[in-house]
């Protein structure tokens, strides 16, 4: 695959900005070369833009290389830079599942470039063939999400390996919640699929959405993409300082997730018996997608107790469905007293 023959054709011949760290990324002396104020350390200095030393820490995390990693403005961040080099507008085009994540599509109209959703079957299963017919010569990228939000459920492997070999573009791989997944991550499917992009966050199991901090690992070629056409800047240093320190707490981490797994197998065994829930959908990630007799009633009752759930009534697939975000233990116990008092 010429991913070069893939790009917007201003992409292709774009010169990027060079910016002073990128000139000069040496230790020295004396620094006044990037018209910043000698005072207010460290914050007076620019961040590096290739955020290496953050680069190095997620590519141990990981077992990926550093040169096949993109950091973002959160995982939000690639998602629109991939549409902004791949896609001309009013001419390319996107496909992806529905339902998924909103912003896929927010991030297609914004650049003027047409979204088509295919639906996921009635059991929110992947159907790669259905997916591959909705394609045209003009489609650039397909986004897929797995575990899928708001359902919550892994797409199968298969399915998105064969949609992956027989797609002539990008198939972007959303993993925001894989570390509450039983399967494992496609990472290592990278080396044999060029057009593999696969997006993960700091966001979910990390703890960290406060920061803004998303990653993105592909061939080197689409990487060099991303990093030619983002914001010089577009990691602060205290962003890049907290995930090292976070990084370097990762058991702690490994703690949330396994704490967290466990509070979703509990609040789902005790969600499903009660009279007005019709289905607890089973999840792979960090929510609970739940169908009931009168979501919008219960969704009322409980803002009104201070309790906010995502009502995803209006959500393709997800009539009547409530989406619960599983919390620590004493708030879900708080859900749990709240619709007790329901009966
Ligand atoms: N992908 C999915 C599937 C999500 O659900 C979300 C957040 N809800 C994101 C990406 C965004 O993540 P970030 O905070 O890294 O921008």
């Amino acid at each position: 695959m010429d991913i070069n023959k893939l790009l917007r054709k201003n992409i292709q011949t774009l010169k990027p900005y060079s910016s002073a760290r990128d000139e000069y990324t040496g230790e020295a002396m004396v620094f006044l070369d990037a018209n910043e104020n000698p005072f207010n350390q460290p914050y007076n200095r620019y961040p590096d833009p290739l955020q290496k030393v953050l680069k190095e820490k997620i590519s141990v995390l990981k077992n990926f290389p550093p040169e096949n990693i993109f950091l973002g403005n959160g995982s939000d961040e690639p998602i629109d830079l991939l549409i902004r080099a791949f896609c001309e507008p009013g001419i390319d085009n996107i496909v992806t599942i529905s339902p998924t994540y909103g912003m896929y599509q927010v991030a297609a109209e914004i650049s003027g470039v047409e979204l088509r959703k295919v639906s996921l079957t009635t059991e929110y299963k992947l159907d790669y063939a259905a997916v591959l017919s909705a394609t045209d010569v003009n489609t650039k990228l397909i986004f897929i999400c797995s575990p899928n939000n708001p359902t919550g459920n892994s797409l199968e492997k298969t399915a998105m390996i064969e949609l992956i070999k027989k797609f002539q573009g990008l198939v972007i791989v959303d993993e925001a919640y894989i570390d509450f997944a039983p399967g494992k991550s496609l990472l290592p499917e990278i080396e044999n699929y060029p057009n593999l992009v696969i997006l993960q966050t700091f966001s979910k199991a990390w703890g960290m959405a406060g920061i803004r901090l998303g990653m993105a690992f592909s061939s080197a070629k689409i990487i060099d993409v991303l990093n030619k056409i983002k914001y010089p800047y577009n990691l602060n240093i205290l962003t890049q300082q907290k995930a090292l320190e976070l990084l370097a707490k990762k058991e702690t981490v490994e703690k949330w997730v396994k704490l967290l797994i466990a509070e979703r197998e509990k609040m789902a065994g005790l969600l499903k018996d009660f009279p007005f829930v019709i289905k607890v959908y089973p999840s792979d990630a960090n929510f609970l997608l739940i169908k009931m007799f009168d979501a919008k009633g219960i969704y009322d009752y409980l803002v009104e107790k201070g309790i906010i759930v995502r009502d995803r009534s209006k959500v393709h697939l997800c009539e009547n469905s409530l989406r619960i975000t599983i919390g620590s233990s004493k708030e879900n116990g708080t859900l749990l007293s709240a619709l007790k008092n329901l009966i």
